[in-house]
């Protein structure tokens, strides 16, 4: 039997796909969140996963996108940004259910002898573990949107279902809803509702009847084929809601709500709290930038009616497949919203190191060389950032992005000799990046990187201070690498401004170079904290410096 008790004040809605993957639920569950969230109603998310890893740390970003960091350190699937970025809110590790977690656990307590004898389960001790996770985690909430991932017919998922049936089975239709996300294709000029058909009947043999149906569909779904969805899935004709293709991620909040969703789903949950309404309401933003305290609609006009273009360039290894940069590239879409301006992007893969590299540089604004690990594309990488230095090209250096420029600038100002990370490097001459001894030691013990949240002291007087208009800040990490302290004197005295350290005053957080329009890097990830309505300063002031730069030019 269920070990905790179920919450009572909590209201679930679950999100299950169909028929495909990749057809955006991450962005359906978190348009859902942005839709319902009100002042007095708290949220939280779960996203189950069915693979048997314990968190996506491990997986490469080439197959899976990014991994997400979250404040605490979680490092969870990518689906976790689009929910910061749609609430602005920050999420916990607790949150992202793998099977692998389920199971780590259902193996412990057995060895533990915590089963007293019994015969251990698929169910329903393994359900009965993913319902207490479930309700230990929503107990506070008064809303927990429970995305469920993959397709509903994969075995690996069926546990899941499995126990949110169960839930519903326990909680009753006015504190659960469930919402389905199908593909609704169009052939020769007609939009097929048989795979969204077959989907449900797959959920309906899971023991799950959806009351919402969302149709991922290129564009408005047909009354007529409507009418066959509501009929044959046992839906309110209302109900089926339609997820056109659009323009930008951040419209699909817009467009649900144009359908009413938000109605449908305050109703059927008998919610009482009146909701926020993002076509009216208005967020202040961190940045100074006054002109951002835009409504959610306001932003979106503005994305969609740029005033101005420029061009950067993103150098990195996994350029081909660009949902692993995917929080820096929605940092660079919620610039674009709130500055009305179209970004364009030139990705160059600097594992091809040529006289084309540099070439490529001069027709753009500016320059990010994002986070990374080992050693491929890295002397690209380097020449890059030399190329912006030395041309006063705005250059944002995030992570491995700031460890190249300490390294370019030692090899090329400072004049140490084949200066390298011993990432790169281990037996190098002038390790000007390097794991510092108490990591080391950290490593020894099994934790490897430094992940989440911490906090940095910024100098007064500096840029970067500046952009953030406050001494102490904090920012998302995720590396091993840090400046070597033994350089800083030289690296000081040769032109690198140190902007940012930690509180302990050892570990560099933020550099930047006096004359020159904009060289910043950061041993953090700022992009992991950019939010719709709130985007990331560090990302506003690169981009600003970006337009100002082209327009001095032209
Ligand atoms: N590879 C570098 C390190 O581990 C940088 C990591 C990153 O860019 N996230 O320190």
């Amino acid at each position: 039997m269920v070990s905790f008790n179920p919450p009572t004040n909590t209201k679930f809605i679950f999100i299950t796909g169909g028929v495909l993957s990749g057809l955006g639920k991450g962005i359906v569950s978190a348009s859902v969140g942005r839709l319902i969230k009100s002042t007095g109603l708290s949220i939280i998310f779960i996203k189950c996963d069915g693979y048997l890893n314990i968190d996506p740390g491990t997986m490469r970003p080439t197959e899976h996108g990014e991994v997400f960091v979250q404040e605490d350190g979680g490092e969870v699937d990518m689906d976790f940004g689009h929910y910061e970025r749609f609430l602005d809110i920050n999420t916990k590790s607790s949150w992202n259910l793998t099977m692998g977690k389920i199971f780590n656990q259902i193996l412990t307590n057995e060895r533990k002898g915590k089963y007293l004898g019994q015969t251990v389960q698929l169910i329903p001790q393994t359900t009965n573990e993913i319902k207490n996770k479930i309700y230990k985690l929503s107990e506070k909430a008064n809303i927990a949107v429970i995305e469920i991932g993959g397709t509903v017919g994969d075995i690996e998922i069926m546990l899941f279902l499995e126990a949110i049936r169960q839930i519903k089975n326990e909680y009753g239709s006015k504190n659960c809803l469930f919402m389905h996300l199908s593909f609704v294709p169009v052939l020769n000029g007609e939009h097929k509702t048989k795979p969204t058909q077959h989907s449900v009947r797959e959920l309906l043999k899971a023991g799950i009847q959806p009351d919402i149906i969302i149709c991922r569909t290129s564009e408005a779904v047909a009354r007529r084929a409507k009418e066959k969805i509501a009929y044959f899935c046992n839906v309110l004709f209302e109900n089926i809601i339609d997820d056109p293709d659009a323009e930008t991620v951040y419209e699909v909040p817009l467009v649900f709500k144009s359908q009413g969703l938000d109605k449908i789903i305050k109703n059927n949950l008998d919610l009482k709290n009146t909701l926020e309404d993002i076509t009216q309401i208005k967020q202040a933003s961190i940045t100074n930038n006054k002109s951002s305290n835009l409504s959610w609609a306001e932003l979106i006009k503005n994305y969609k009616n740029p005033q101005q273009e420029i061009t950067i360039a993103i150098c990195g290894k996994y350029t081909s497949l660009h949902d692993s940069y995917i929080s820096i590239l929605e940092a660079l879409n919620h610039c674009r919203a709130h500055l009305s301006v179209k970004i364009n992007l030139k990705w160059i893969d600097t594992s091809n190191l040529n006289q084309q590299l540099t070439e490529s540089l001069k027709e753009v604004n500016g320059v990010i060389v994002p986070g990374g690990f080992g050693t491929r594309g890295v002397e690209g990488k380097i020449i890059v950032i030399k190329y912006a230095r030395e041309n006063n090209l705005p250059f944002l250096g995030l992570c491995y992005g700031m460890q190249l420029a300490i390294v370019e600038f030692g090899r090329n100002v400072c004049g140490l000799n084949n200066a390298n990370s011993t990432e790169i490097d281990a037996q190098t001459e002038h390790p000007v990046i390097d794991i510092l001894q108490d990591q080391k030691e950290i490593t020894e013990k099994g934790g490897t990187m430094r992940l989440g949240k911490f906090p940095a002291v910024l100098k007064e007087g500096t840029k970067v201070y500046e952009i953030y208009g406050q001494e102490q800040i904090s920012e998302r990490h995720r590396h091993r690498y840090e400046v070597n302290p033994k350089y800083l004197k030289l690296l000081e005295e040769k032109g690198i401004i140190f902007s940012g350290v930690s509180s302990d005053k050892k570990l560099v957080e933020f550099i930047e170079l006096q004359n020159h329009p904009f060289f910043i890097g950061t041993q953090a990830h700022p992009e992991f904290k950019s939010r719709f309505e709130n985007p990331a300063p560090l990302f506003v002031e690169f981009i600003k410096s970006c337009i100002k730069i082209k327009k001095e030019k032209a």
